[in-house]
């Protein structure tokens, strides 16, 4: 039929062959995707000739935006050499030694395809270290989907209740109970609760999965204290820390631990360390890591993977890793740093009850008057959800693409002028909505 745009097109076919009409949940739609062509530095082409500033980086994964060329040129060179093999090569190594050499936690490493497989070695890890089936998580934090990474992920008001207390129910319809029971759910920022929920569950925790900053449950900022009491508590009794960096690894050189203090006993990486192919890894202490070293018998913890180590996600991620030098990261964070004062600025500019978390290159604009602390603060009804869809409609107007949930990102190839474009958006967006949402 005439009159269609080319993503509506594709959308359409989509839908004949995919039960959802593309093949993530998390594809955002409004109300048919954007479909991309071409990615070109910090913008992004679609099939309709569009073209988009891009926030989203494919979820925080392109810290230098599309087609990084120094990657680009590695990759071509590597694809003639053949693309995977059983045997290994040195190309791992080279990452792994540049991985180890600035993420303080990371003494070993094993490279895997995801985030979520980093994360599942990561539990893994930490039930054969301590021989232990629990974990304990917070609520709202995604970390893939790993059974036990995701109990508790989607809790929504619906299954509160009226306890305070957050519950890992199944998060799936047929999802096993014995998961979720395996799953103690506790709160961000909740130091007094938390830390009376991991006493009381000690003896079978292996391990407290913690991101540092948790972006989907709000870019939330972590409270020092509320981190103390967490190292401590694990320190007392046995259990590990796991920290999901495969998000939060571009907030600095040295990760985002090193950033808050944090020693984790082991670490899931993803994202950039790829460069813009897919990857995982899993990396810390020397002991706790060697349940994966098989030294001659069987290794307490198996882990293969047919693509894990592949010479071109190794290739890229090095490539991309070291033009991240700590200039780059620098020049990252002061743009970070003018994103967030801009859009704050404009906010009180217009008295209008909006915040800003996030640190470094990442950012997320709340319809609330102070930054959430915790899931159930971030949460948006449905008339948030509505005011956040016209915020991100908006976006799109001016030829930005902002993502709708998580976190918003800056990559290296963005430019001062496309800064002032954000918030210029932002503060027309607030401008025209002053009089229903001013004070
Ligand atoms: N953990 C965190 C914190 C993430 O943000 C993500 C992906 N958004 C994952 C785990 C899962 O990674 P992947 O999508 O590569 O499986």
């Amino acid at each position: 039929p005439g009159g269609l745009s080319q993503s509506q097109r594709l959308y359409r076919r989509g839908w004949r062959v995919f039960p959802d009409g593309t093949t993530r949940v998390t594809v955002e739609r409004q109300p048919e995707p954007i479909y991309i062509v071409r990615g070109e530095g910090a913008h992004l082409i679609d099939a309709d000739g569009r073209r988009f500033l891009d926030l989203n980086n494919n979820f925080t994964t392109l810290i230098h935006g599309h087609g990084f060329a120094p990657m680009v040129e590695a990759v071509a060179t590597a694809l003639s050499n053949g693309t995977c093999f059983a045997n290994p090569t040195e190309s791992e190594i080279a990452l792994a030694e540049l991985i180890a050499g600035r993420i303080p936690s990371v003494e070993r490493i094993r490279f895997v395809n995801s985030g979520t497989e980093a994360v599942m070695f990561a539990i893994k890890a930490a039930r054969a270290f301590t021989g232990r089936p629990a974990i304990a998580r917070f609520e709202g934090a995604y970390h893939g989907a790993y059974d036990w990474a995701e109990a508790g992920q989607a809790n929504g008001p619906a299954q509160w209740g009226v306890a305070q207390m957050p519950r890992a129910a199944p998060t799936y319809r047929g999802m096993p109970q014995c998961v979720a029971d395996n799953v103690v759910l506790c709160r961000f920022n909740d130091l007094a609760e938390t830390e009376r929920q991991l006493s009381a569950a000690a003896g079978r925790l292996a391990c407290v999965l913690i991101d540092p900053m948790p972006s989907r449950a709000g870019l939330l900022h972590p409270d020092e204290r509320f981190l103390g009491m967490l190292a401590g508590l694990a320190d007392k009794h046995g259990i590990l820390i796991v920290a999901d960096e495969v998000l939060n690894l571009r907030q600095g050189y040295h990760g985002a631990c090193a950033r808050y203090g944090m020693t984790p006993d082991v670490i899931a990486m993803g994202k950039i360390i790829g460069g813009g192919f897919a990857i995982g890894a899993v990396g810390g202490r020397a002991d706790v890591m060697r349940v994966f070293s098989a030294n001659g018998g069987k290794p307490a913890l198996p882990q293969g993977g047919t693509f894990s180590a592949n010479p071109i996600s190794m290739i890229a991620g090095r490539v991309a890793m070291e033009a991240m030098t700590r200039d780059q990261f620098d020049r990252l964070e002061t743009m970070g740093d003018a994103v967030r004062q801009g859009l704050h600025g404009a906010i009180a500019h217009h008295r209008a009850r909006f915040s800003v978390s996030g640190v470094a290159s990442l950012f997320r604009i709340h319809p609330r008057p102070r930054i959430p602390t915790d899931y159930r603060q971030a949460y948006l009804g449905e008339a948030d959800k509505a005011l956040m869809e016209r915020l991100n409609r908006h976006f799109l107007q001016a030829g930005i693409i902002l993502p709708k949930g998580a976190a918003a990102c800056l990559s290296t190839a963005m430019t001062p002028e496309d800064i002032a474009h954000i918030i210029e958006t932002f503060a027309a967006f607030l401008a025209a909505s002053a009089c229903t949402h001013g004070e």
